[in-house]
């Protein structure tokens, strides 16, 4: 009966999270404006230009009120047939690949922690839980940006989760733990993209750790709580610093290094830390 649960919630989830992935990127200028207050902070100076560089602009998607949308043709489609991935009707496109990964991927991994259920948590939380990480882990490998919707959401979920599982204060402290450790690396990689643009390399745009990062820093430290959130980034960065550097290596080996090479979206190294301090 659990095992059903388990299924049916993540086809309706996997159906969910496509749709609202799709919303978002869709309409990005709710994104530009949401940003422009953090630009004036001077804490958010990446975000916009990370935007702007991503696979967004490359999309062609001027939707403005107009979503859903056909993603080959951009007509408009009624909202539960799209929300179900039928074929578009003008010009008879198939959804993204992705809704079948995700059809197939959030009923395995809702199967997976019913059978192996995490001490001391709800099912239900954790169905919730693992919907955001796979939103966030998708829109950062696709376009290597978390939108600031997306991050809004999870700071409310954060707390929600957060303060059920930690109480208020272990909450806020792990939220603050995580902004704030992840800031710092934020910091000196934007040095470190100064420094390059300086001396080495004027084009360079690319930074390897976005604004994003920090922000899903801060929505892992509030679900974590204090002192959970160490251990979480402390596998993320380990983990993204593992399978990057070892990327490194092969391409110096292969002569095929350059410095905007380099970056991958680190979103999915830290939500993969987060969920492995909680389930080991
Ligand atoms: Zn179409």
């Amino acid at each position: 009966m659990n095992i059903l649960i388990a299924i049916v919630s993540g086809i309706f989830l996997a159906f969910l999270t496509n749709s609202v992935l799709d919303y978002l990127i869709a309409s990005r200028g709710l994104a530009y404006r949401m940003v422009r207050p953090f630009k004036i902070m001077g804490v958010g100076e990446n975000s916009i230009s990370e935007i702007s560089a991503s696979e967004l602009n490359s999309e062609k998607i001027y939707i403005k009120n107009e979503f859903p949308t056909c993603h080959t043709c951009h007509i408009k489609i009624k909202l539960l047939p799209y929300f179900f991935g039928c074929k578009c009707p003008a010009c008879g496109a198939s959804p993204r690949k992705r809704l079948w990964i995700l059809l197939l991927w959030m009923p395995l991994l809702f199967i997976y922690v019913t059978l192996f259920p995490i001490f001391g948590f709800r099912i239900a939380d954790i169905f919730l839980l693992l919907t955001f990480y796979t939103m966030v882990f998708v829109m950062d490998v696709e376009h290597r940006v978390i939108l600031l919707p997306l991050t809004l959401s999870g700071v409310l979920f954060g707390l929600y989760f957060g303060i059920h599982y930690h109480g208020v204060l272990y909450t806020l402290y792990g939220g603050l733990a995580g902004g704030v450790i992840m800031l710092l690396f934020y910091w000196l990689g934007v040095l470190y993209i100064r420094q390059v643009r300086k001396t080495s390399n004027p084009a360079m745009n690319e930074v390897a750790l976005g604004f994003g990062d920090v922000t899903l820093s801060l929505i892992l430290g509030l679900i974590l709580g204090w002192p959970g959130v160490l251990g979480g980034l402390f596998f993320g960065i380990l983990l993204g610093g593992v399978i990057s550097g070892g990327m490194l290596i092969v391409k110096i080996a292969l002569k095929k290094y350059a410095p905007n090479d380099l970056i991958l979206p680190y979103a999915p190294f830290l939500i993969i830390g987060a969920f492995l301090i909680m389930i080991l």
